[in-house]
């Protein structure tokens, strides 16, 4: 049930208004709500915010919850507690489960596991192509009556630039943004760490940042001349970054995306073979960390997301070349990313706040970013101020590949709540 709540004396952040103010905000019937529209008895549950923020709740726009078909990683159940502990109150699902959501019924029945079990929203996306397999493209149409609000092979990429151009075509047509994992895989093939200093000294198959920028640049030419609405997932290198802002500046319909490991770590950090620093794409070099930085201050880079990867820790503890990519997120999001931009003065918090939840919910269309009267009452209270230590086995996800295990962060989801609903309270 969700009731009153009069959330008080806390920094209010709306960055969808602007606004910027110590006060208290009103929640009722799962909406939020100007208190003199209520009658004056009205009695209301005291949340204290004092020295916290409120916040919109975020919103993280690639997610793997790893369901149908792998829940020994993660459920829509665990994927979405944890997102809550996070401060989301709305996930995107990747498509690629097992198996694959490239079928309106598999979008069904993620949309009926999520109404069931999960806690915060789920937004599923729909494949490009068949079985995620770059050959035929998807019943894409029939994707989007399902509820789908994006369309990606992400884990993998249309090679094909003829079958992308269709794509691209269709999505247009359908109004539905594509999210591209930019990887060209004959120039990536094998790689498993990022091309250059560290993969020659450890000895590691590179993983060139050309394999990116050639689908960056490829899907640029095609959004183009098709006029659909690109979208590159987890930008790695600092080409990819200039191409983006040269595209947008020529008015090309392209958004991007950066994790918070890609803003944080470079290559360095393998040089002892942790399978928790093995992603895709892989962790840059410094130079690629600066631009990414920079990418997301001035706005080429619209929004943070996790990729929130969660693998068992068997598929983890193997030799680095047969482990799988990915780590997981949702948990340590917030902290890394206030960590890297607002504790080394590049952003300020509404600046990361909008990176986080206003800006994503525009980008995918779906509602949220916002604390004004009337909107569903999604929202986070933050305490900027509490260090806390990333422990993985404490961790609402069932998994716990993490590379900042120990890291001493500050910042910490105190609560969140989904339509009015309180769904995580430290
Ligand atoms: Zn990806």
């Amino acid at each position: 049930m969700s009731g009153f709540y009069r959330l008080s004396g806390g920094r209010i952040l709306d960055p969808s208004c602007g606004r910027d103010e110590v006060g208290d905000l009103f929640v009722a019937g799962g909406r939020f709500v100007d208190p003199v529209s209520l009658p004056a008895e009205t009695s209301w549950e005291w949340i204290d915010a004092s020295g916290r923020i409120v916040t919109p709740g975020l919103i993280d726009a690639h997610v793997h919850l790893r369901e149908p078909g792998e829940p020994q990683k993660e459920t829509i159940a665990s994927g979405t507690r944890a997102a809550a502990a996070g401060g989301f109150t709305a996930v995107v699902a990747m498509p690629n489960t097992r198996p694959p959501a490239d079928q309106p019924n598999t979008i069904g029945w993620i949309r009926e596991r999520a109404r069931e079990q999960g806690v915060v929203r789920v937004y599923p996306t729909g494949c490009l192509s068949e079985g995620r397999k770059g050959e035929k493209l998807a019943p894409l149409a029939s994707l989007r009556a399902a509820g789908v609000v994006a369309l990606t092979d992400d884990g993998g990429c249309i090679q094909d630039a003829g079958l992308m151009r269709r794509v691209m075509e269709y999505a247009a047509m359908l109004d539905l943004p594509i999210l591209e994992h930019c990887e060209e895989s004959s120039v990536s093939a094998g790689g498993v760490v990022h091309e250059g200093y560290w993969s020659a000294v450890l000895g590691l198959r590179g993983w060139p940042s050309l394999a990116e920028e050639l689908i960056v640049s490829r899907d640029i030419l095609l959004a183009e001349l098709t006029g659909a609405r690109l979208h590159c997932q987890h930008l790695s290198s600092a080409g990819s970054v200039r191409l983006v802002r040269e595209a947008k500046r020529r008015g090309v319909r392209v958004t991007a995306e950066v994790t918070p490991h890609h803003l944080a770590l470079t290559d360095e950090a393998l040089a002892d073979y942790d399978t928790n620093f093995k992603m895709n794409p892989p962790l840059g070099s410094e130079a690629d960390r600066e631009a990414l930085r920079e990418g997301i201050v001035d706005g080429t880079i619209d929004f943070i997301a996790s990729d929130h990867a969660p693998h068992c820790s068997f598929e983890k503890e193997v030799e680095f070349d047969r482990a799988p990519f990915g780590i997981v997120g949702l948990e340590t999001m917030l902290a890394v990313a206030a960590e890297t931009l607002v504790k080394m003065k590049l952003l300020d918090w509404p600046g990361l706040v909008a990176r986080l939840s206003t800006i994503p919910a525009r980008v995918l269309g779906v509602p949220g970013g916002t604390l004004a009267a009337g909107a569903p009452a999604d929202l986070a209270v933050i305490d900027p101020n509490l260090q806390w230590t990333v422990n993985p086995q404490a961790f609402l996800s069932r998994s716990r590949n993490t590379p900042f295990a120990g890291w001493e962060v500050q910042g910490r989801v105190m609560l969140t709540m989904v339509e009015g609903k309180i769904v995580w309270r430290l």
